[in-house]
């Protein structure tokens, strides 16, 4: 048994997993392998008690519509222990649909209304044409990081002032086409529209949110300098 375990849960793992949001986890675990961490994952759907103690990492992977339909009707049973575990700065990071239901609504393309968790405020409108599709490369203004995904939404996410985006749009459309910002940053928690997976693609923010979890669950190692030791040029 590995002396370092961290414990992620895949929210809706079933049901939300657009482009193999699953992958965000396999980063992970690749990542945490390299300094002796072991990672383990769950599924959390439908039914499912979602103890928020437990866990060191929270997936909440895009979908479309429907599956989104489907799983706001379970949702206001988790919705404490999600809010709970985002205010106590648990690492969480939120794809597309799931960044989407963190927030106070969404629009769904047909113009209902489906009320999100109101983790958080930010809002997604509809695009009745069209939708925001392709590679998008971002900078994160607060270090100059790179970050490159792709989209697929038809959603308009609009953030609240409490709430940064990831990084500025160089390439791609981002939360809206309209105000440059993609994703969010609000604590420990990470939304984005970036599938491909996110973590795969971006070790650079894998290693940065590994540490977050590393340093919350075993404070008493120096895990800055053994991460600072493994980069992803070095694989
Ligand atoms: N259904 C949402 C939209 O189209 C989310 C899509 C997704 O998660 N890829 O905006």
């Amino acid at each position: 048994m590995a002396e370092y375990t961290l414990h992620t849960a895949h929210l809706y793992g079933d049901l939300m997993n657009t482009y193999g949001d699953y992958g965000n986890i396999v980063a992970l675990k690749f990542y945490a392998k390299q300094l002796g961490v072991a990672v383990d994952s769950k599924v959390i759907s439908l039914d499912d008690d979602f103890d928020a103690d437990k866990y060191d990492f929270v997936l909440f992977g895009g979908g479309q519509d429907y599956e989104q339909m489907v799983v706001t009707k379970d949702l206001p049973s988790k919705a404490p222990a999600i809010k709970q575990y985002i205010e106590n700065d648990g690492v969480f990071l939120g794809v597309c649909g799931g960044f989407q239901l963190l927030g106070d609504y969404f629009v769904l393309a047909d113009g209902t209304r489906v009320e999100g968790i109101k983790a958080m405020m930010h809002y997604t409108l509809n695009q009745p044409h069209g939708r925001f599709i392709g590679d998008v490369t971002i900078e994160d203004p607060t270090n100059g990081d790179v970050y490159h995904g792709f989209e697929n939404h038809q959603g308009r996410t609009f953030l609240d002032e409490n709430e940064r985006p990831l990084g500025m749009v160089k390439q791609g459309n981002g939360n809206n086409g309209e105000d440059g910002g993609e994703g969010l940053v609000y604590k420990n928690t990470y939304g984005t529209y970036f599938h491909g997976p996110i973590l795969t693609r971006n070790g650079n923010l894998t290693l940065r949110m590994l540490q977050t979890m590393l340093e919350r669950r075993y404070p008493d190692v120096d895990w800055a300098t053994q991460i600072a030791q493994i980069t992803p040029e070095s694989f």
